[in-house]
């Protein structure tokens, strides 16, 4: 090869190397992207969203993105994704990064054009491989490892289902939409309480991971978990006067696969619109066989912790049925989070918050479907923060605060029975 041919071979090999080299991969724990139909050209991404949920009104659109791109370090690449066929509303949202998996941050910009919706950093990334998603992630592994934690609080105790480790049954596991195996995964349940309070206590059910994708209810139920195990005094109070039921992640597989509402054993279902009549769902069918036994059928409170996709003009809030508007717990919440709402929606039978209040179901006195954002602002802290503040709520609402015609006249009492008692030992 002459010379002046191999300089520029040369030449085009060095400019072109950042544009060869960034590559797209998505298969891990909940990981999901079209690796396939995406592309790159030089620094310009063109990311495709799985469309997991076959349901036929949803089966074109995708909802859950997350993935790892490598060969980007000292890139500034620009990704770019339908803005048409996402479920949901890409306006005002940003989505985050992440070199370690632990830290994540909101990308710089993110902006619509008609049908595409672009995000891009004003910074190169400093490392060579990335990872990028949507929203927060929530792997299945991060339910392992918190439950590792949970096990070891003097507050946990298995319940009547329980298998052994907390596991009170088993996944159907499948072949997802890429035709990869999905192992079956453990359904975990526990209790918390104080094992020394006695008395009748309240029954408060805690459940997350119902859709596959909602990774912000996650992290919000972690928050709520992690406060009612701690030493600060109202959660302690919480313990003495309630058993918490907890089942953290009721659809693992989904979550595994990156679906975002079907699981591999039931792609065209909405996995919350089955629990009153989970045929043909393994899962789904041992966590409620469980929830039943565990708690006799019968609680008080039901926390089902969910995730939404904009518009992010909407505050986070949570449903009730129409007929529980302005409850206790609403008013208290308020005082903690007063930007979450409390919304009316009449809920659907298949609803895990339908099926708990119903006489066939848990017989739920009060049961709430919470949503939470990813907005931006919305990162770990401030979701676990927020699940605390239910925690706060709740106790607010089981040990109501006497109100002062009440405390006039205990006190009342109390100087009475000191007078008296103290005439009868004069
Ligand atoms: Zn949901």
């Amino acid at each position: 090869m002459a010379r002046t041919a191999r300089f520029f071979l040369l030449l085009t090999l060095a400019l072109c190397s950042p544009c060869l080299a960034i590559e797209l991969s998505q298969d891990f724990d909940s990981g999901s992207l079209n690796v396939a139909q995406s592309t790159v050209s030089s620094t310009t991404v063109n990311l495709v969203g799985r469309k997991t949920w076959t349901s036929s009104p949803y089966a074109s659109y995708y909802r859950w993105v997350y993935f790892e791109a490598s060969g980007v370090q000292g890139l500034t690449p620009t990704f770019n994704i339908s803005n048409t066929y996402f479920l949901g509303s890409l306006g005002g949202h940003r989505y985050v990064y992440s070199y370690d998996r632990e830290n994540w941050q909101f990308f710089d910009h993110g902006t619509i054009a008609s049908s595409t919706y672009r995000f891009y950093n004003n910074t190169p990334f400093t490392q060579d491989d990335v990872y990028i998603a949507y929203s927060l992630p929530y792997p299945l592994s991060r339910t392992e490892e918190h439950m590792s934690r949970v096990a070891a609080s003097p507050f946990v105790a298995p319940t009547a289902s329980d298998l052994g480790s907390l596991v009170i049954g088993h996944s159907g596991g499948g072949t997802d939409d890429l035709g990869r195996t999905i192992s079956p995964h453990d359904l975990y349940g526990y209790t918390i309480s104080d094992p020394g309070a006695t008395g009748e206590k309240f029954k408060v059910m805690l459940a997350g991971g119902n859709h596959s994708c909602e990774t912000m209810g996650n992290h919000a139920l972690e928050g709520m978990i992690d406060f009612l195990l701690s030493d600060d005094p109202i959660a302690a109070g919480l313990r003495d006067v309630a058993d918490f039921y907890v089942y953290p992640q009721v659809n693992p597989d989904g979550r595994v696969a990156g679906y975002y509402r079907g699981t591999p054993q039931n792609p065209s279902k909405d996995y919350n619109r089955y629990w009153n009549n989970p045929t043909g769902f393994t899962d789904m069918t041992a966590v409620r066989n469980a929830m039943l036994l565990d708690t006799g059928g019968d609680i008080d409170y039901l926390f089902d912790f969910h995730g939404m996709f904009g518009p992010w003009s909407r505050p986070d809030y949570f449903d009730v049925v129409p007929g529980d508007l302005g409850s206790d717990f609403a008013l208290a919440l308020a005082e903690w989070e007063p930007d979450i709402l409390e919304t009316a929606s009449a809920a659907e039978p298949g609803m895990l918050r339908d099926w708990a209040l119903s006489q066939y179901g848990l017989k739920a006195e009060h049961a709430y479907t919470a949503e939470f954002g990813a907005r931006p602002g919305n990162l770990e802290p401030e979701l676990d923060a927020i699940g605390a503040n239910y925690a706060r709520a709740l106790y607010r609402t089981l040990v109501p605060v006497p109100e002062p015609a009440v405390i006039v006249y205990v006190l009342t009492a109390a100087v009475a029975w000191f007078f008296f008692a103290g005439s009868r030992r004069a």
